[in-house]
């Protein structure tokens, strides 16, 4: 692999451990010729189904469209990249284990704010907002009732 600072093409792997729960190889390499270091994360590619989106058009899943959409909703909120980058395994995971071919974006919307409700409220809330584009006043009203008490809930144990 080419040194992403030198473009030298002798790299070293110094170490290599397995990440995300078994799904992805971490290796750190050392450049032989400037000295710099990087890290690599090798996953396996699978196919994954394709995304039916409302008006009917499929797509690609895109890994890297979710995440942004999920960093976009946790901006500026306590989460760290790792539990973003855990959620969004679960979700990818979720998405290989269903077998299918083609998935609805309700559905994996549907997956995504059950990993943002456990990431942040707050979060939750701002993509809920955004991905349902609640149809009626009362739709989200409903959802902000529910995440109080669950907050409640939450404040009473503490
Ligand atoms: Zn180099």
């Amino acid at each position: 692999m080419y040194c992403p600072f030198c473009n030298a093409c002798e790299t070293k792997v110094t170490d290599s451990r397995l990440v995300a729960d078994g799904q992805q190889i971490r290796r750190r390499r050392e450049c032989l010729t400037c000295g710099e270091r990087f890290t690599t994360y090798e996953a396996p590619e699978l196919i994954l189904p394709r995304i039916i989106k409302r008006e009917g058009v499929r797509e690609d899943f895109n890994e890297e469209k979710l995440r942004s959409g999920m960093l976009r909703a946790l901006e500026k909120r306590p989460v760290s990249m790792d539990a973003v980058e855990a959620s969004l395994r679960r979700i990818i995971q979720k998405l290989r284990a269903s077998g299918e071919r083609e998935i609805s974006s309700q559905i994996l919307g549907e997956w995504v704010m059950e990993e943002l409700r456990q990431l942040d409220d707050v979060a939750y809330v701002r993509f809920a907002s955004v991905y349902r584009s609640f149809q009626d006043i009362n739709a989200f009203l409903e959802e902000l009732k529910k995440l109080e008490k669950q907050t409640k809930l939450k404040g009473s144990k503490a």
